[in-house]
């Protein structure tokens, strides 16, 4: 990453110079950010006070177990290739030992499982093979789903239908805040996922629990403008939404990525998993779009489930969601559990903050 040095060094030289008194807990939101804070070291040198808490970005680690579950059986019957982003083909469901466990495991038994980057990749697939059905795994965040809005939007072939599993990122902030209101001191707000939603929908934070919030980009430079922000926000008691990312993000997001998804979807109550049912926090297909939705196509709720659950048993990986617990607190952390043989689905996604601190170094409970 190409970071300017000495812009940095006057953040933090900013940051040092507050005068703060007590502990600031911030959470950064985003996935994407924590990597960015983790692999470039940042905690290490802001002030003790400083205390930046990993939040519920990471859409493969809230993924429905038994969402996944539906994606290995369907894989498994051999009634479609199924397409889905990398990253999920190691999380592991709740079977038992001897089982089939992963999209990578049914991969490796036999199914017909495409690891796949872009909707416009899915696409190709079906329209390679048109006698054969096609199932695109569709996880993610707002960031993830507007472009899987767009490729319906386009004319799809019939041998194409979507097994989605897309939330919204702000009503999971909402809920912990509502839960907890203290918690949490400030927090830092996705740059991407408000490039396509609009900086504002985050006035909430600001508006109905009176906590500083700042919208950052991946740099360094973007993420400690944003965490000086929110620190002096704290300090002057006066809260309010801050937009440290406006190269990219408007007010009002993408027009255009917003006019697509409400074309193609609804916001519906969702589950997060190890978490629960959280308020109007994910997408479904709406009205002429459901055509598309493998769930119906292949009647998927009437696949039998011996072991649907949350996490894996001794997986902290929700209270690490949540930011209730850091990744090294979980008693798995670098001994049952590594990115090389992952417990819970924060080991294995790129945005979970187990692989993510793991990958940096972090070692505490090796
Ligand atoms: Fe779950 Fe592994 Fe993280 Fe522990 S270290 S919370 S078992 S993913």
């Amino acid at each position: 990453m190409n970071e300017d040095l000495s812009t940095a060094r006057q953040w933090l030289a900013r940051i040092a110079a507050l005068p703060l008194r007590e502990p600031v807990k911030v959470m950064n939101v985003c996935g994407g950010h924590e990597r960015s804070l983790a692999m470039l070291g940042l905690r290490a040198v802001l002030p003790d006070m400083v205390k930046l808490i990993p939040g519920p970005g990471c859409p493969v680690c809230v993924c429905p177990e038994e969402d996944l579950a539906d994606a290995i059986g369907l894989a498994l019957s051999g009634q479609a290739t199924l397409a889905a982003f990398g990253d999920m083909l190691r999380v592991p469901i709740n079977a038992p030992k001897g089982e089939i466990r992963s999209l990578a495991e049914a991969r490796a038994a036999g199914a017909d499982i495409q690891p796949v980057s872009s909707p416009q990749e899915v696409l190709a697939l079906a329209k390679a093979a048109p006698d054969r059905p096609v199932v695109f795994f569709a996880a993610g965040f707002e960031t993830t789903t507007a472009p899987v809005a767009a490729m319906l939007a386009q004319s799809v072939p019939e041998n194409l239908s979507v097994l989605l599993a897309a939330r919204l990122t702000w009503p999971a902030v909402d809920m912990l805040l509502n839960t907890d209101a203290t918690a949490l001191d400030a927090l830092i707000a996705p740059g991407h996922v408000a490039a396509v939603m609009g900086a504002r929908e985050w006035g909430f934070i600001p508006e109905t629990y009176h906590l500083p919030v700042a919208v950052a980009g991946f740099s360094g430079n973007s993420l400690l403008a944003a965490l000086y922000s929110v620190l002096r926000q704290k300090l002057e008691n006066r809260p309010f939404l801050d937009n440290c990312y406006a190269e990219l993000v408007q007010p009002e997001g993408n027009p255009r990525a917003k006019a697509l998804l409400a074309e193609v979807m609804q916001v519906e109550d969702a589950t997060w998993r190890g978490i629960g049912t959280i308020p109007a926090s994910g997408f479904a297909l709406r009205g002429a779009w459901r055509r598309f939705d493998a769930r119906a196509r292949f009647n998927l709720a009437a696949l039998p489930r011996r072991h649907a659950g949350g996490m894996p048993p001794g997986c902290d990986c929700a209270a690490v969601v949540l930011g209730r617990k850091q990744p090294d607190q979980c008693r798995l952390y670098g001994r049952a559990c590594t990115p090389r043989a992952p417990v819970g689905p924060c080991m294995v996604s790129d945005e979970g903050a187990c692989h993510i601190w793991w990958q940096a170094g972090l070692r505490a409970a090796a």
